[in-house]
């Protein structure tokens, strides 16, 4: 191999602020090659250098360089062509290429070069001042840019961590409710199941709150996998999930929470945990053509269908109609009286468990 010639590397590395950069030399002339990285290395850099442009494509995707050093005459290819592979490899990855020759080659051929996706062209001389200050320039951009894509990825992680429930990894209560705000912005019909865990607090008290950490997890999973393309499951909040089923009516609706219900009640669960676990659902539809409906409505609808579930008796669907409401007062609107059925029905139970 070449004299400075570092191992091979399979996996990305640290970013080139933290460590010497890695320069890829394709020249054919054995003595030249040996003087540039000679100059290459006296910079600090590490290198690896090739006489042709035979394995190029392997060598550079598993050397990762943080700048490609190519002659434009090299046997059996010509730069620009070399360079036009190199940049469509892994357009993602961003390593300048530097054409260089010893000779003045045609301004055809060296444009032809920069237009195939080279960064720049030198012209080697036995001067070598402005050659290492043009690959300090180009190392300097690609410091640059790396930190810049590095942001960009953060921030996009960021985003993605905010708008998710940590525990479950599905669609967090705030990112549900633009969700179904931006469905009832766009007139169309969907519908909206309330799932709710039958008797959850007795798999904390029973099992521990690790377990119904997992139960929880495995819900999601289950509800996740339950669902079509176009339909969102969110967890709404403790052992609580919403799921959008898009373009659903009633029955549709009704189907889906059906479906969904009984793949919980079979669903395996964790070894030393409950051996079975079931959910109540509450089904609303969201009608365009109805002029009084409004996002937060039709969750306190599904909600209520909910609520109507567990009093039957748990484990079961209840679709949302009106006779779940209690009658209208004057000055009512529908979350009132919703609110109000809660507190009746709260009340109610309170009184029949402390009378036994
Ligand atoms: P019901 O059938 O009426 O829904 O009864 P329930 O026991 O499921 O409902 P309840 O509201 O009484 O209890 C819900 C429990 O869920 C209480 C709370 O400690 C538990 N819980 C809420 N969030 C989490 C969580 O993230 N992890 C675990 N393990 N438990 C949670
Ligand atoms: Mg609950
Ligand atoms: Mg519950």
């Amino acid at each position: 191999m070449f004299p400075g010639s570092s191992a091979l590397r399979l996996s990305s590395s640290p970013p080139i602020s933290e460590r010497a950069a890695r320069v890829l030399l394709l020249e054919a002339d054995a003595q030249r090659r040996i003087e540039l990285e000679c100059l290459l290395q006296s910079e600090g850099y590490e290198t690896l250098a090739l006489g042709d442009a035979d394995e190029v494509m392997r060598l550079a995707a598993e050397y990762e360089p943080d700048l490609v050093l190519l002659n434009m005459q090299l046997p059996g290819a010509s730069g620009p062509e070399v360079c036009g592979e190199l940049k469509a490899y892994d357009p993602r990855r961003h390593h300048p290429i530097v054409l260089f020759s010893y000779e003045d080659p045609d301004e055809r051929v060296v444009a032809g070069g920069l237009l195939a996706g080279a960064d720049d062209f030198i012209r080697v001389t036995e001067r070598t001042l402005e050659l290492r200050a043009r690959i300090r320039v180009q190392l300097r951009n690609k410091r640059h840019l790396d930190a810049l894509q590095r942001l960009r990825q953060e921030r996009d992680s960021l985003r993605r961590d905010a708008q998710l429930d940590a525990l479950t990894g599905v669609m967090n209560r705030r990112s549900l409710e633009s969700e179904v705000i931006s469905r009832c912005e766009r007139r169309e019909r969907f519908g909206a199941l309330f799932i709710d865990v039958d008797h959850f607090k007795s798999i904390n008290d029973q099992f521990g709150h690790e377990m119904g950490d997992r139960v929880l997890m495995d819900l999601a999973d289950t509800l996740r996998s339950g669902i079509r393309p176009g339909d969102v499951v969110a967890r709404y909040g403790g052992e609580e999930f919403v799921v959008l089923v898009a373009g659903a009516g009633p029955e549709s609706a009704r189907l889906v929470a059906e479906r969904l219900r009984k793949g919980v009640e079979s669903m395996p669960l964790p070894t030393r945990g409950p051996a079975q676990v079931a959910v109540s659902i509450g089904t609303a539809v969201f009608d365009p053509r109805s002029e009084d409906q409004s996002w937060d409505e039709l969750l306190r609808r599904a909600d209520a269908a909910l609520y109507a579930a567990k009093r039957a008796g748990r484990n079961r669907v209840v679709m949302f109609s009106a006779e779940l409401v209690p009658p209208v007062e004057a000055g009512d609107t529908c979350s009132v009286r919703l609110n109000r059925l809660r507190t009746v029905e709260e009340k109610a139970l309170a009184f029949r468990s402390r009378s036994g």
